[in-house]
């Protein structure tokens, strides 16, 4: 799918991550429509390509029917809340984007005979068993703690794409997205990399949950669009595990802070949350074998232009 002139619709383009692909859509000369309901995402992320006439903005539910006009090549369906803290404020609209939106966009998808392309998570593995995570893994998920409104959504938005691509034929691509994080990540949204480098800006107290010894696998957002669109352009179904295989503890995440930062903010502790996982690191060999894909920006270069947009995003506001 990596010539000029096609039409993509993608929801939750207003967010961190759909930010980001919408842009590398257009630079491929596509046209893009962007249905998002702003309930995480940011007219700010998207701006500047208001006056792109490949760009449309619509503000839209995906959980209510999807009405686009004229053709459409491909859906990309990356609408849901994806901080734990947005998800755990909104856990009934987490749930019913990952299974009404999801059979909304899959059907918008059926009707235009588009491809399709669902944002799923690691969270599909949940506290793992197994580790590293390859994509044969069934995970280990507890769906009636309070994380299970996220995970079991996007379990079923899996389930219901490859029913989906069984029974209609529709193509079908899953990516499994690790930890990402980058310019326009919300600086208030609770996740990790955020809270620390705000923190650390404002010279406060880095808040570690626990003792610090979980891990997790960051991935900088340019190495995750490079893998989503390998993944659309590329005959494999999936599910796709697309993260950094670098792996790291909290602890060592808020160290590597401090230093991109030049922050002497102190380290405190606070209490894990429910069901925290206590490991995360994507096995990436299906990816690097069919995709040809792997990362290329390390944590140090990842934070290091993070903490920059972080600063310009200070200036301007
Ligand atoms: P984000 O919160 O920045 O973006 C999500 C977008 O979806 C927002 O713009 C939000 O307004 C929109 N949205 C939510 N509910 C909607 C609805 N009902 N109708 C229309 N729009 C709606 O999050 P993100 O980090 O950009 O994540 C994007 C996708 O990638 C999500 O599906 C998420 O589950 C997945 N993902 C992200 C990560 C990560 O580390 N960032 C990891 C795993 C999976
Ligand atoms: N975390 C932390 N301090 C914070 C925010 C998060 O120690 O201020 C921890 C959190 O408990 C988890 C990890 O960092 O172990 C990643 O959290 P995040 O919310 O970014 O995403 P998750 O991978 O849990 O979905």
């Amino acid at each position: 799918m990596s010539g000029a002139s096609s039409r993509a619709v993608v929801t939750g383009g207003a967010g961190f991550i759909g930010s980001h692909i919408c842009r590398a859509l257009l630079s491929r000369g596509w046209q893009v429509v962007v249905l998002d309901n702003l309930l995480t995402g940011r007219i700010d992320n998207i701006e500047e390509l208001m006056a792109d006439p490949a760009f449309t903005f619509e503000h839209h539910d995906v959980t209510n029917y999807l009405d686009v006009e004229g053709p459409v090549d491909a859906v990309l369906h990356l609408a849901s809340p994806a901080s734990p803290q947005d998800y755990l404020e909104h856990p009934i609209k987490t749930l019913k984007v990952g299974s009404l939106g999801t059979h909304n966009a899959l059907g918008l998808a059926k009707a235009k005979g588009a491809r399709f392309l669902l944002a799923s998570t690691s969270e599909v593995y949940g506290d793992p068993e197994v580790h590293p995570q390859p994509e044969s893994y069934w995970g280990n998920v507890n769906p009636v703690g309070p994380r299970g409104v996220y995970d079991e959504a996007k379990r079923f938005s899996e389930a219901m794409t490859l029913a989906y691509h069984r029974t209609h034929g529709l193509e079908a691509r899953i990516v499994r997205i690790f930890n990402t994080y980058g310019p326009r990540l919300r600086p208030a949204d609770g996740r990790v990399v955020s809270n620390f480098l705000v923190q650390a800006m404002d010279a406060k107290p880095i808040t570690i949950y626990g003792d610090g010894s979980q891990t997790r696998s960051f991935c900088y957002v340019d190495d995750e669009v490079r893998g989503i669109l390998a993944l659309l352009d590329s005959d494999v179904v999936g599910p796709v595990n697309i993260g950094n295989p670098r792996e790291f503890t909290i602890l060592e995440l808020a160290e590597a802070v401090l230093l991109a930062t030049g922050s002497s903010s102190e380290i405190v502790h606070e209490a894990l949350p429910v069901d925290d996982p206590t490991r995360r690191r994507p096995d990436i060999s299906l990816a690097e074998r069919v995709l040809g894909w792997s990362p290329e920006i390390d944590l140090a270069t990842g934070l290091a232009r993070t903490y920059e947009w972080y600063r310009e995003e200070r200036k301007r506001a």
